[in-house]
Formats: C-alpha cells, structure tokens, sequence
C-alpha cells in the first residue's frame, strides 16, 4: 500500500536569517528515512508518465522503487544508467516543468519529489561509487567543444561506448555553467568537480584553458585526427540593455559578477580575485540568473537588494522556488519597472538608477504580455551597484572561424530536425549554443542525442 500523504516529504533548509550570511547549500537534503517515507508515495505507474518528462529518461519508478526498499546504491546505478550528473540535475532541474509536471500524484496533491529523490540517491552513493567499467576502445577520436553539462554529457556517452573523447574547455575549470554561474549556496563546487572526476574515470581527457576557435579552429581538430566534433560551448555572451550609464563604475554583467563570486572565490578573503562590497544594488531581470545575483549580492553584505523587472509577478521567468528563497532572504522586488538611465556621480561612480513604471498589454511573440510604458512615472532608485541579467547570446567565435557551420540571426547553430546535426559534416551541436540559454537537462538531453548522433556517423564511415 503507497504512502498517501498528498504533500511532498519537507526537506530541511538553512533559516532565511541565517542562510544569508553564509555561502551554504540552502536546501539540506533527505534523511535515509525521509527518502524512504517519499519515495513510499510513488505508485509505479505502468505508463510512467514522470519518465516522459525527463529529457535523459531517467528510469524515475525503477530508481523510486528501491529507494521505497532502503536500497540506495541500487537505486543511484539505475539514475546513472542515463544521467551523468544527478547529484547536479537533483538540484537544479527545473522538476516542476519537467518529470514532476507530469506526476499523476500531482493531481491530487502534490507530485512525489523526484528530484530531491534523486539527489538524496546521489549524495548518499558519494563514497561509494564502483569504479566504472572502460569500454572496449573502438580506436576513434572525437573532440567535444566546452565542458558544460552538454559536453560532459556527450563526453560520457561517446566514453561509455569506447570512443577516445578528449573535452576543450576555455576556463581553467570544467563545469560550464555549473561552475561559473550557478552560486554554492544552491550547488556546492565541490559536488561538481565529483562529477567530473567520474568522467576522468571513464576515460575522458579534460583540456583546460583551450578556446576553441582561438587556441586550435574546429577544422584544426579534425586535422589533427580527430573524427568528429561536438560544439557545447553555450550562450555565454551578455547582453546589456543599451541605456546611458551602462560604462559607469558599479555596473556588471550577472557573468562577470558570478564568475567572480562562483569561479574566483572572490567572497573569500584568501583568494586573489577582488569582488566590491556593494550597499544598495538593482539586478535587472526576473530570470534565474537575476535571482542568483541578488542572492550573491545579499551575501556579499548588501543592505539593500533588488530585483528589477519590467514585467509583473506571474511572468518571472525564474523558478518559483528560487523567486520564494529571493523573497525570503530580503530581496525586494520593483516589478513592472524598467531602467532608463544609470546615474553616475563625478567619479564615474553608480549612484542611482532612473526607471519607469510600465503596464502589461497584449501577448508578444512569446507569448507573455508586453511591457508598456507609463508616461511620466520616470522615478530613481538610489544604488551604488547596477547588475544586468537581461539574458546572453553565444560567442560569435566559433562561428566566425568554423567554415560551413551555420548559425541563425541571434548567432545559434543552426542543426537539423534532430536538434543536433549541423550545416557541416562531422560537426554536432547541442544545448545553449543551440537553443539560446535554456536548462541544464535539456542541454544534457542534447548532448545524450549528439553522442548517439555521432556513435551513428562513425560506425558507418
Ligand atoms: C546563473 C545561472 C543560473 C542558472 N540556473 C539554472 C537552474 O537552476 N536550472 C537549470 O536547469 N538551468 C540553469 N541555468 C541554465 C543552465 O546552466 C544552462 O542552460 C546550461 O549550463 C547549458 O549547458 P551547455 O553545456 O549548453 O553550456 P554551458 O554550461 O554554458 O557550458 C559551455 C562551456 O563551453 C565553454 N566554451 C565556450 N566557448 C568555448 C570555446 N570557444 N572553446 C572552448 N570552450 C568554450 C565555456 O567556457 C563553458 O564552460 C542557469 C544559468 C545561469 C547562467
Ligand atoms: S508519475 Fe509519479 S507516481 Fe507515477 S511512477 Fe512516476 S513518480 Fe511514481
């Protein structure tokens, strides 16, 4: 008989108070009995609807089911059979779009926590994960271009079915994303590069600080041998909002500010790279990326944080758990207000932000009401720190050096019905450097399909 609780077992969390003066995972995580209590309230669907709507299809009742028997290391090998990261995807999977928005428990209640489940599996297997078997080496060399979820994905695919892969990263860390922009306080650093050591044990070979396109073209590898290439190299370029002041000091990029803050440590006294301590700060935008700066901002000491958008409540783009986690910590929101013009004082300082209220009007191309100005409701904020998370692009420079791969007019590459076939033979692509910024699963689905793609190419050449 299932557990018929209708709500989901409550995981632990750091107090709102406390959490904001620390870089500590906020969210606690299951004890073994609080898993086994969840994972109770699985009802082994036949048709397994949560699995449809898992882009890696994690096999979610199987896992769930040994949970539900304490078997925890049984339940962890058949989440990595198809997920690569699951101590990552656990926590930062938007779940509530995906496998838990096609729960059937969600319908009268609330869906059983699949991805705290998930977690819960990865986190107690840390310790104790068997060393993985190498395949037999099919002799054949693939490149795979970034180490973000996308990459690390295809790399472990191509790796498990005897592929020689070896990954270019930029940085001198591999993680994509999940290093340089996503905060501790909600996925450890240490959790990450965990990950990647599993990848290391499967063969894969991690180059570091190689751009791509600069260091070594894509027509350079497969010049050096390599047979086929896949491109995960994301949308990391900012874009900023084009309004006067956008120079002043006190003005970021939400990269620049949670690359120092996640990549360089800045928060850290013993660590080199400086980050400003700032009073008063406006983040522009409502999407995860905004929400994580103000919450590094807070972090860093701010009085005063806010989040500034120019849509209303309903449209944030952010996850509804990270908005409540904002609110909780203090940030406070100006919504249907958009910047005009940063204020600078006689040094080139940020001294306050002009605004302008706005109202919704008829749905746009995305389908979300459009922001429309209220004449004369021009207003400032006083801050000395403005962050702007408005969204990012690609890089153009793997396209500007990349003969006869194609990118769309917002600088994606362009691939075929698949997703992930490019305009040049050889050439995959897959997650944000598709997409345009998007998720961490939908990008590790990408590089999953890739692999197959590319497994598919080979073995006919
Ligand atoms: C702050 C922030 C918070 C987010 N929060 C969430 C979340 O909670 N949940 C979620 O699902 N998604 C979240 N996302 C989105 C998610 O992280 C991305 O969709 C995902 O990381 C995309 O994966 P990727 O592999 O395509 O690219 P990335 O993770 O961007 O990795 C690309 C890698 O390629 C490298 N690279 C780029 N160009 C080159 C080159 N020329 N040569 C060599 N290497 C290169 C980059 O340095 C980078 O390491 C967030 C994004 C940000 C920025
Ligand atoms: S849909 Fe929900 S209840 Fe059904 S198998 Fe999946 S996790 Fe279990």
């Amino acid at each position: 008989m299932p557990n018929m609780q209708t709500d989901k077992t409550v995981m632990k969390e750091q107090a709102p108070e406390i959490r904001r003066t620390n870089w500590l995972e906020v969210a606690c995580g299951y004890t073994s009995d609080e898993a086994v209590n969840e994972a109770q309230r699985c009802l082994h669907c036949r048709n397994m609807p949560c699995v449809n709507g898992c882009p890696v299809r994690v096999k979610i009742p199987d896992f769930i089911a040994h949970v539900a028997k304490g078997d925890f290391e049984g339940a962890y090998a058949v989440i990595r059979e198809t997920n690569a990261l699951p101590a990552v995807c656990g926590r930062v999977c938007p779940q509530e779009s995906q496998c838990e928005s096609k729960c059937v428990r969600g319908i009268k209640g609330e869906s059983v926590a699949i991805g705290r489940l998930e977690r819960f599996c990865a986190d107690y297997c840390a310790d104790k994960r068997p060393e993985p078997v190498r395949a037999e080496p099919k002799g054949k060399r693939v490149a795979v271009v970034g180490s973000g979820p996308s990459g690390l994905t295809c790399a472990a695919d191509l790796a498990k079915r005897g592929y020689d892969v070896t990954v270019f990263e930029a940085l001198h860390t591999a993680g994509g994303v999940l290093v340089y922009g996503i905060p501790e306080f909600r996925l450890p650093k240490s959790i990450v590069s965990d990950e990647v050591k599993e990848l290391e044990k499967l063969g894969v070979k991690i180059m570091t600080d190689v751009v791509v396109g600069r260091t070594e073209t894509v027509d350079e590898l497969f010049e050096n041998g390599y047979e086929a290439v896949f491109i995960g190299s994301g949308a990391g370029l900012p874009r900023f909002m084009g309004i006067p002041g956008e120079d002043g000091n006190g003005v970021y990029s939400a990269n620049e500010f949670l690359t120092r803050i996640n990549l360089m440590k800045a928060y850290r006294y013993d660590y080199a790279t400086p980050i400003k301590h700032h009073r008063r700060v406006a983040v522009v935008g409502g999407g995860n990326v905004a929400m994580d700066a103000a919450r590094c901002a807070a972090r860093l000491g701010a009085e005063k944080v806010y989040i500034v958008y120019r849509r209303g409540e309903n449209e944030l783009p952010a996850r509804r758990e990270e908005v409540h986690h904002a609110k909780e910590e203090g940030i406070e929101f100006r919504l249907l207000t958009n910047p005009t013009k940063i204020n600078t004082d006689e040094n080139g300082n940020v001294c306050s932000v002009t605004c302008i209220s706005m109202e919704l009007g008829e749905p746009d191309a995305s389908g979300r009401r459009r922001p429309v100005e209220i004449p004369g409701s021009e207003h400032d904020i006083d801050v000395d720190a403005v962050i702007i998370a408005v969204g990012t692009v690609p890089n153009p420079l793997i396209r500007m050096t990349t003969s006869g791969l194609d990118t769309n007019r917002h600088g994606c590459i362009v691939t075929a019905e698949d997703g992930v076939t490019t305009t040049k033979e050889g050439v995959y692509a897959g997650g944000d450097a598709v997409t345009g910024a998007a998720t961490v699963i939908l990008a590790m689905g990408a590089g999953r399909e890739a692999a197959e793609k590319i497994d598919g190419y080979l073995s006919a050449k």
